[in-house]
């Protein structure tokens, strides 16, 4: 299991000091908060993109993160692809599922997923490592087990189809509240903020 330390609207201290404590991987949710952040702390540790990626930002976003896990959609895909390209990057990326196909809520339908990696993988500077999903709010975390099991079963299925240049290793589920249920249900990648840091104030 590996853990991100989800850590949006956090100080530099206080990143650093969940690095000082082991934390090797840090997820963050916008392009611009994380440069802040990266300039001051650099390639110590890697960093994960799990917010919504705008098209004009991924310039720069390529040029901070190590892995994008919040991959939806062919338009996105393309243009990380064509950013690493002009700078001979590849850059890892999950695809995100909207597991319970909620209007408000981005990232790809269970039934779409197959058809997003089978588009994308042929892009020569992208490279599929697996899935990510957020799951809906809910108070009691054990109802979100059969949206957690859905997508294992959707991470197994792609894996199975053995596609050139997907390598699906990392299924990323599971918050401060669900990581629990989450890992019972396949995850083994695990984004923690609050368990972490604290309760957010903001
Ligand atoms: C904030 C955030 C987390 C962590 O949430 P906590 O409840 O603080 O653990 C995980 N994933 C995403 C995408 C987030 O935005």
């Amino acid at each position: 299991m590996e853990l991100a330390a989800a850590s949006k609207s956090r100080s530099i201290a206080e990143i650093q000091q969940a690095i000082a404590a082991g934390v090797k991987v840090v997820a963050e949710n916008y392009v611009q908060e994380a440069g802040e952040k990266f300039k001051a702390i650099g390639r110590q540790v890697k960093w994960h993109f799990i917010g919504h990626l705008q098209r004009n930002k991924v310039k720069r976003a390529i040029d901070i993160f190590d892995m994008i896990e919040s991959v939806d959609s062919w338009e996105i895909a393309a243009a990380i692809d064509k950013a690493c390209a002009a700078e001979e990057k590849k850059m890892l990326v999950l695809v995100e599922v909207n597991c319970a196909r909620e209007k408000q809520k981005s990232g790809v339908f269970p039934e779409d997923v197959e058809r997003l990696i089978e588009q994308i993988h042929r892009l020569s500077n992208i490279k599929v490592m697996g899935l990510m999903t957020l799951g809906p709010f809910l108070q009691n975390t054990e109802q979100l087990r059969p949206y957690f099991r859905e997508t294992q079963r959707t991470f197994e299925a792609i894996k199975s189809l053995g596609l050139a240049g997907v390598e699906m290793r990392y299924l990323s589920m599971g918050m401060s509240d669900s990581y629990r249920v989450a890992l019972q249900e396949g995850a083994n990648l695990v984004r923690i903020g609050s368990a972490i840091f604290g309760k957010r104030s903001t």
